[in-house]
This record gives structure tokens, sequence and C-alpha cells, in this order.
């Protein structure tokens, strides 16, 4: 059964004005059906965005955690707290945190573990940087990435995991990856959590499409067989331009 999921990344944006006045809109949006809708505000901003979704089909989520559920890790926020505050799904291993803030498959794996155990689902992002695609290597990398970040989960703990494929010279550039290449990318993913989980898992695993997903291009990546929606940057900062993408989700059967 394909699940749509439509992610707004908030990122490092908004105050709590701006955001209680964004999420209204995002609620209105969402209304009574259609694709899963996210919201991954900034960790000050959950409780507000909380309580402007509550009794609304829009989910929470935040943009990182910390692996380890108590203790002396200052600054740090476990996987209890969130949903503590109302979260029900975490993004993990951005692209902007691989590459500013040192994470690797190992601590993508760790947290993606803490989120499981938990109970919050995990949105595992993964995508190559474009010196990586120019040299042919886009499908290796990517493949060492999710293997890194699943290896040792048991099928059982993947029914809750949610897949970003986010090339990262696509990520705030306005350079969308063509659908046919996502495409590619997203079945060449699902075939191998296939090979380490079986067909039945991957088939039923949302891998999502981030990367200047835009109202004008949802539609046409969307309508790609193995792309179950998007992680939205830019344009989940734009009341309009992110209820067109959660439009074109709407618009996909959500058949087999
Ligand atoms: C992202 O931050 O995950 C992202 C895909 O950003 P943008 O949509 O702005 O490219």
């Amino acid at each position: 059964m394909r699940t749509m999921i439509v992610a707004g990344n908030w990122k490092l944006n908004l105050v709590s004005e701006s955001a209680v006045e964004l999420a209204g809109k995002v609620v209105k949006s969402a209304g009574g059906d259609g694709p899963e809708v996210l919201l991954c505000p900034s960790f000050t901003l959950l409780h507000t965005v909380c309580e402007v979704i509550a009794g609304s089909r829009v989910k929470l989520g935040a943009q990182n955690l910390f692996w380890e559920s108590k203790g002396a890790f200052t600054g740090e926020i476990s996987a209890e707290m969130l949903l503590d505050i109302g979260c029900s799904h975490v993004i993990i291993g951005h692209s902007e945190r691989r590459q500013y803030f040192g994470e690797t498959d190992a601590s993508v794996r760790r947290k993606t573990q803490s989120a499981l155990l938990a109970g919050l689902k995990p949105v595992v992002c993964v995508g190559e940087t474009l010196d990586e695609r120019e040299e042919g290597s886009s499908k290796a990398v990517v493949e060492h990435q999710v293997n890194g970040a699943l290896e040792r989960f048991k099928p059982e703990d993947l029914s809750n995991i949610v897949i970003a494929y986010e090339p990262i010279w696509a990520i705030g550039t306005g350079k969308t990856a063509t659908p046919e290449t996502a495409q590619q990318m997203h079945k060449m993913i699902r075939k191998l959590i296939g090979n380490m989980f079986g067909s039945e898992i991957s088939d039923g695993i949302p891998i999502l499409y981030g990367g200047s997903v835009k109202g004008n291009n949802a539609t046409d990546l969307f309508s790609q067989p193995d792309i179950d929606g998007g992680l939205v940057g830019g344009a989940s900062l734009d009341a309009e331009s992110f209820a067109q993408i959660i439009d074109a989700a709407r618009r996909e059967p959500a058949g087999d």
C-alpha cells in the first residue's frame, strides 16, 4: 500500500508568530484527506506548532535528536522528550547535519535506533554530493548510506521508517533531479532495502524525494512509482507553494 507523505522542514526559520500563522494555513491545506502532512519546525517551536495542529491531520516532527535518553549531554534533546512534546516523527541525518555538524552513517544509525525504540518514526535522509554524481558514484554512495543507517535492524523495525532521498546538489539550489533520475535512485533504494529485509518491507516503506520540490514540479516527481512524496525545505515556508505540493500528492492514487 502506497503512503504519500509531504513533510515540511522549516530548518532554522520562523518564530512563534510566523509559525502559528504558517501552521494554521497548513492545517487548512491538509484538510480532511490526502497525503500525510508533517511539519518539522525548530525545537523551540514544537510546542507552539503542536497546539496549532491539535485535532487536525497534520503531524509534528523534529529536525534532529540525540541518541541517549537522559544524562549529562548539555544542549541535547532525546527521543522521549520529542514524544513528550507531541512529535510523531524526527528527521535524522539531513545533509546539512552531515555537512556542518559531523554526522556520520554510524551516528545516523544510533539516532534511528533511539527514535524507533521510543516509538518515533525516523525520516532517514540520504543523498550524494554534486562531485559524487559527476564522478558516477551516486548509487554507491547512497547504497553505503542506506546500509550504514539500517544495518543490523530487524525487518519489524523497518515498518516505522521513512527514507528521504535528497541529492545534496538539489537542496536549496533550485536544481531539481529530473523525475526519471529521482525515480532511478528511489527504485535502487527500494531494491536495496528489499535485499536487506524482504520485498514486503521494502514495498511498504515510504521513500520521499527532497531537493527543490516546488508547486510546479511536485506532480511530475510524485507521479513516479517509487516516489512517495516529498521532504520540502524552502517551499514549505510559503503556505501557497506548500499547499500546491500537498495537492500534487493528493492527486496520486494510494494504490499498491
Ligand atoms: C531540505 O531541506 O530537505 C530540502 C529539500 O530543501 P529544499 O526543498 O529547499 O531544497
